[in-house]
């Protein structure tokens, strides 16, 4: 009894509260049963969130939201309360799972509003051992082998694309946003020697991508000091991809003006419509131009990949013989996205997010360079970093952005490929291009709506609608293909274009209601997936499967889609009956 009295108060807290909390350095089967409830709990608070088998429901628990205003915002900071004792585990774990209400269940096959898949089992359970063991992919000393798994994971990558692994490297990053930073920071230090790392940056160097890249080049070459400015934008023909001519002419006048040109960046599947880059045509114009002006350095070349890398899961698929016997609509939309795909390797670098069609969670992308020795120019002297390097092989944070980096990255893309393998990876992608090919054919069929990226053939749909009424000025069954027709092609309809889509946003809007108040689907709304070549942004509704309990029904496309969106017009054309539409 005296014993106990001298246990200080911390050495209490620490005994039953603290140390429960982390999991034990030894063998323990108590604790680990004690672990193993606490996961359980956990998965029956999240599953509790689910609806029942068919049912239509497509967000978690209660379509409620706590922060629709400002002032909401206001409230939960106010509110915001660190606990004076600490609690139990499944106390935590069950509040925290409440917050998770009214989220869009990324599994449900509804769920059709953004490249945001569900994660795998196998990538929640690397992320999962990440999380529990905290490699530290800085250096190997700080991972273990996890390390040896990272070169693994840009090796099968390297591979993939057609890079030779032996002379590429690759690394894990914060996003796709992160792989272009890096690319930026190597483009532009290639560009205008490391100097720049020492004086900055002081020269007006060019990046060149096409209107329909992603807005992460303005964050690249702001953050990087080069300045948004020195962004052009190159046209892009009807397809969304980078129009050759235009590209050609924009380096020409960057010559004719002195600016260096530090990196073309070629998307390959645009955020909206999937438009792919020509890259082989794009290095075709770079050896042309360096031709004609005798230059020695070719623009660096970034693949913005995010979206597109997983067709080249189909480079070496037999089209011939089509053993995973797609559909011929599915099969032609694949070849000729692997057309392009396979030209992946002319990119010095790419950049490649597991955590879109990688089916992992957040976050998680990696960044491929052709060729390491190009990582020399950005390795900083090791006694910068003197607690650092010191027992390593490999040691990527001599040129990363990040110190820490986390091994969960790297450990979650691992699992999901060895786990599906090629053959399974096909059989998501091709899944989800049989869907789109299913709701395109629905789509077609409907005289007030139209799609509106019919030569892009990923899994996304964007499509416009029309109010009914306008069916009864207009002799053709399509009233909506010709009128959409109209506003895309002839700037004496902009007017039309611009009020339309207004209309869009708020079919789009009702559609939003419908799926918290009447089990609707949740799909997206874009304001601009691109301009009309009169320079015009076109709006869209955009429909991305991405589950891999997608079915590619028609009739119950019709039925769970479709119906939806007609309805949500019809209640349009109701509320603003006195109005424009
Ligand atoms: C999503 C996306 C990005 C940005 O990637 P994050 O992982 O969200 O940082 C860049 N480019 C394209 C084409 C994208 O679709």
């Amino acid at each position: 009894m005296e014993e106990k009295n001298e246990i200080a108060q911390w050495q209490k807290v620490l005994k039953d509260k603290v140390q429960p909390g982390f999991m034990t350095p030894w063998q323990d089967e108590t604790k680990e049963e004690e672990f193993k409830a606490i996961v359980r709990e956990t998965l029956c608070s999240i599953n509790f969130l689910k609806g029942d088998m068919g049912n239509k429901r497509c967000f978690l628990g209660e379509g409620k939201c706590s922060i629709k205003n400002e002032n909401d915002i206001i409230k939960v900071k106010n509110e915001a309360n660190m606990p004076e004792k600490s609690n139990y585990i499944k106390d935590v774990m069950n509040e925290a799972s409440h917050y998770l209400n009214g989220m869009f269940n990324l599994m449900h096959p509804q769920v059709m509003f953004n490249v945001v898949p569900p994660a795998a089992i196998p990538s929640i359970m690397g992320n999962l051992m990440g999380a529990m063991l905290n490699p530290n992919l800085v250096e190997q000393e700080y991972s273990g082998n996890v390390a040896a798994l990272e070169i693994e994971v840009s090796s099968m990558i390297s591979k993939l694309i057609g890079y030779d692994p032996i002379k590429s490297a690759g690394h894990f990053t914060f996003g796709g946003t992160g792989a272009y930073l890096f690319a930026t920071k190597l483009a532009l230090t290639k560009c205008l020697q490391k100097e720049s790392r020492f004086k900055g940056i002081r020269e007006d160097a060019q990046i060149l991508v096409s209107k329909v890249g992603h807005y992460a080049v303005k964050n690249c070459s702001d953050w990087t000091g080069l300045g948004m400015k020195n962004v052009r934008a190159i046209n892009i023909n009807e397809d969304n991809s980078m129009d050759i001519n235009h590209l050609e002419q924009v380096m020409e006048q960057c010559y004719q003006e002195g600016k260096q040109i530090a990196m073309i960046v070629v998307t390959m599947g645009t955020t909206d419509a999937f438009g792919v880059d020509n890259i082989k045509e794009i290095q075709q114009a770079c050896n042309r131009f360096m031709m004609k002006h005798d230059l020695k350095r070719r623009p660096f070349i970034y693949a913005d990949a995010v979206i597109g890398w997983a067709w080249s899961m189909f480079n070496s698929y037999d089209f011939s013989s089509n053993p995973m016997e797609f559909s011929k609509d599915t099969l032609e939309a694949i070849k000729e996205c692997k057309e392009k795909i396979k030209y992946l390797n002319l990119a010095d670098a790419v950049g490649i997010d597991f955590h879109k069609t990688g089916f992992t969670s957040y976050n998680c992308s990696m960044i491929c360079i052709k060729d390491a020795e190009d990582l020399k120019i950005l390795t900083r002297d090791k006694d910068e970093m003197a607690y650092l390097y010191q027992f390593s092989a490999y040691t990527p944070g001599e040129y990363t952005l990040e110190c820490s980096r986390g091994g969960s990255y790297a450990l979650a893309a691992w699992c999901n490929l060895k786990y599906f393998g090629l053959e399974g990876y096909r059989a998501i992608l091709g899944n989800l291009i049989e869907a789109e090919k299913a709701l395109r054919k629905v789509i077609g069929k409907e005289p007030s709506m139209v799609c509106a990226n019919e030569r892009d053939h990923g899994f996304v749909t964007l499509f416009r609608i029309y109010p009914k009424k306008l069916s009864d000025a207009s002799i053709s069954e399509d009233f909506a293909k010709e009128q959409y027709m109209k506003e895309f092609e002839d700037e004496s309809h902009a007017e039309e274009l611009r009020k339309y889509n207004d209309y869009q946003f708020k079919v789009a809007q009702e559609l939003q209601r419908m799926l918290f108040e009447e089990n609707g689907p949740a799909l997206s709304f874009t304001s601009k997936f691109r301009l009309t070549p009169y320079g015009e942004p076109i709006a869209a509704i955009k429909a991305y499967p991405m589950s891999p309990y997608m079915g590619c029904c028609e009739k119950e496309f019709k039925e769970n889609i479709i119906k939806y969106i007609l309805e949500a017009a019809e209640n349009v054309d109701k509320a603003y009956s006195d109005r424009i539409f």
